[in-house]
């Protein structure tokens, strides 16, 4: 195989923008999750998942319908997550923070791969598999008593618990949200990343930086609608080019 590094060159007024950079906001999405590995909700269904649609599996009122069956979906997927592993994509954004004044890192995702690698500010959109919370009070829950009962139920109220995701239907957390927009307004460097800029409000947040006339760069394998408006686009997959990227960024 031939390095596919060889071809990525990152524009030097880029590296000289970064270098300065006070405030980086990052965007990320499925693309980064596939390069671990991490199945789309669709590529996890599988087997005997196959049949369901995802309101049956995904939404309040599926769950309130047949709580087990949603909860043994989301157990499943916690396994498919639990074998994946951050790739350097996820490693090059956890090091670029470390390099930053200030960094906000905001991910569609909901595996928890930016935190295993080692990000810390980490803003997520859809929540996170592996947080559990109580579906009556909202209340996140980390600890419950042993039980065979599934889903098991919240230590305080009795209600039944759930993952802390959000589901078809249901509104984006407001906190994380508010978190977001104003990153992306106030940051001096915009990077959004293996996302299929689609879907909203998420791709709305790239639009936000033009809009303030940051400087906006892409990552991604194959075009996006973001792709002819961004400052910068660099094709290919993270785990490549974030990694020349920070090297780059490391030559005196
Ligand atoms: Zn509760």
């Amino acid at each position: 195989m031939p390095n596919s590094d060889i071809s990525i060159s990152i524009p030097p007024k880029l590296v000289a923008e970064l270098r300065a950079a006070q405030h980086v906001a990052v965007l990320t999405g499925a693309g980064i999750s596939a390069e671990s590995g991490v199945p789309t909700f669709r590529e996890a269904q599988t087997g005997l998942w196959a049949k369901y649609d995802p309101e049956e599996l995904a939404t309040p009122y599926a769950f309130q319908r047949n709580p087990r069956l949603v909860w043994e979906w989301y157990d499943w997927r916690r396994e498919l997550v639990a074998q994946a592993n951050p790739n350097p994509g996820h490693l090059a954004l956890a090091e670029l923070e470390q390099r930053m004044p200030k960094f906000t890192l905001i991910t569609q995702n909901v595996d928890g791969l930016h935190q295993r690698a080692g990000s810390r500010n980490v803003i997520e959109l859809h929540g996170n598999i592996n947080r559990t919370k109580c579906f009556d009070q909202g209340g996140i829950i980390d600890f419950w008593p042993p039980t065979t009962e599934l889903p098991p139920r919240c230590p305080r109220c009795g209600g039944l618990l759930r993952p802390d995701v959000v589901w078809f239907g249901e509104s984006l957390p407001q906190k994380a949200l508010h978190t977001a927009f104003t990153a992306a307004e106030q940051c001096d460097l915009f990077l959004s990343i293996g996302t299929s800029s689609v879907v909203q409000p998420a791709a709305s947040l790239p639009l936000v930086a033009l809009e303030q006339g940051i400087t906006t760069v892409e990552i991604n394998p194959n075009p996006t609608p973001l792709s002819a408006r961004v400052t910068y686009m660099l094709p290919g997959p993270s785990g490549q080019i974030l990694p020349v990227l920070l090297e780059t960024l490391n030559q005196p």
